[in-house]
């Protein structure tokens, strides 16, 4: 099975996976935000990896410099992705693993179940796998009688508590350790009853559980957060050391990545494994590099296989804006500065990416229609551009999604959408210096009906604005009159 970048550029297909929620972003968030208790586990949990982090970020005297070749390095491998992922082939192939192709979800779901299914197991471990979140992967291995077990420990808690991950990097963000103890007295078999909500009882809980799985099971299914091109190496980056167990004791190994995740050369990874632990843990080194070429005869997994992953990834590669999206680490660092997921959480952006990176990747790699109240769940403060080890210009891609999304709204509807005329009429007004000064005196005329400087709420079709958020009413005086009052002075 083979496909061809850029050709043809598809999305990520509907009824399969974790990118589309059940309803969109405003609503979502309504709900999130009347749960208090979600609200101070996300703030407690954000508020300390954020200081962790601002402290060994400023320990670096070239941060700057570093977050500049980071960028520069993504832009270059982005510029020619398809050669580079050519040499990465070649190379794994060389080696002794096998590369598999695969255009979206369900292409690499039915790869990954007839690899696992050829080795005669039903059981699998896995490990890193964001983007098996992405596919549905385990969704699709249970419909074909497999059972995988999640082995890093966040991503465990939340398959026993059969919940959806609101955080790429701690996918159980949103649970306290109390709900953490409750999920495994329900659900982890064997788990002695006095457990208390101490996290070195929790952890020692789920590692007697993962032992038994990892010395039992013979394939594991990984993520990859790096691929070296030119030699054929993968890497996974982790702080619980589980990964290593899945990298090294199973007889097969399945690691799936999206084709982005290339880099071309061992030199490249020096900048990033220097950015990602200080950006996502706040670790001045992360406690577990492991990476794996091939096939080694006599040591590790006797079989090895690369599934590339497109699914919408080639899509977003011909955007040459959005295209910026591609350069994500997938550090977090841009979802714990984040004023609205602070307040949100994760579940409320409906895909495994919440935050301000998900706002901008997931309506790219599913097609903006299918999550165009994405582009909109930001106050583009520009918090996550600050924070982003690699410089993605978050804010900036938010905007130009929202332009898209208004361009295509414009193409399916013969009248216009209430934002379109409302942009429309501003632009008209701002066209014309006096229709300008006409509109600042008409505003002004509004301002004995504030109160404390703000309209609560505006009649129609203004309403959509205040039902959640309040107006700032017009100054006593525009800057044009205060330029007219003081400039002679
Ligand atoms: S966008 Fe930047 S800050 Fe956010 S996860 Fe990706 S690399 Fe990290």
């Amino acid at each position: 099975m083979s496909t061809f970048l850029g050709m043809p550029a598809i999305h990520a297909p509907r009824g399969v996976g974790g990118l589309r929620g059940d309803e969109s972003f405003p609503k979502a968030a309504k709900a999130a935000l009347g749960d208090t208790q979600l609200r101070a586990n996300i703030g407690r949990a954000t508020r300390t990896i954020r200081e962790k982090r601002a402290a060994v970020v400023e320990e670096v005297p070239d941060w700057e410099e570093l977050r500049l070749a980071g960028q520069q390095v993504k832009a270059a491998t982005m510029a020619r992705l398809d050669d580079h992922l050519r040499t990465l082939e070649e190379a794994v192939t060389r080696r002794g693993g096998v590369v598999h192709w695969a255009r979206d979800a369900n292409e690499a779901n039915a790869i990954i179940a007839d690899l696992i299914l050829a080795t005669g197991e039903t059981e699998v471990v896995k490990v890193k796998s964001m983007v098996t979140q992405e596919i549905g992967l385990n969704e699709a291995l249970e419909a074909q009688g497999i059972t995988a077990t999640e082995t890093d420990l966040a991503e465990l808690i939340v398959q026993l508590g059969h919940d959806k991950p609101s955080h790429i990097l701690v996918p159980a963000i949103h649970r306290n350790r109390a709900e953490v103890r409750e999920i495994f007295l329900r659900e982890m078999p064997g788990v002695p009853p006095d457990l208390t909500d101490d996290p070195r009882q929790l952890a020692m809980a789920a590692r007697a559980h993962l032992r038994q799985k990892f010395l039992t099971a013979k394939v594991a299914v990984s993520g990859a957060n790096f691929a070296v091109a030119d030699s054929g190496t993968l890497l996974v980056v982790e702080s619980e050391g589980n990964g290593r167990m899945c990298l090294t004791l199973p007889e097969t190994l399945i690691t799936v990545m999206g084709i982005e995740k290339v880099v071309p050369t061992w030199q490249d990874l020096e900048v990033f494994l220097q950015l990602l632990p200080r950006s996502s843990t706040g670790e001045r080194m992360n406690p577990y590099t492991s990476a794996w070429t091939g096939v080694t005869p006599g040591d590790g997994p006797q079989a090895f296989h690369l599934v590339l992953l497109d699914n919408g990834r080639t899509a977003t590669l011909g955007d040459h804006v959005g295209r910026e999206v591609l350069h994500c680490i997938k550090c977090s660092a841009c979802m714990n500065v984040c004023p609205v997921y602070e307040r949100t959480g994760g579940h409320a952006y409906g895909s495994v990416y919440p935050g301000p990176i998900g706002a901008v990747l997931t309506p790219q790699l599913t097609g903006i229609e299918d999550n165009s109240s994405l582009p909109f769940a930001s106050s583009l403060c520009g918090a996550c551009f600050d924070a982003c080890p690699v410089r993605i210009d978050i804010p900036s891609l938010l905007v130009h999604l929202r332009e898209r999304h208004t361009e295509e709204q414009a193409k399916e509807h013969r009248l216009p959408t209430p934002e379109a005329a409302a942009l429309s009429l501003v632009g008209w007004v701002m066209q014309s210096p006096r229709r300008f000064r006409m509109a600042e005196t008409a505003l002004r005329m509004a301002r004995p009906f504030a109160r404390s400087g703000r309209f609560r709420s505006l009649p129609f079709p203004l309403s959509a604005w205040t039902t959640s958020r309040d107006a700032p009413a017009p100054p006593p005086e525009t800057f044009r009159e205060w330029w007219e009052r003081t400039r002679d002075q």
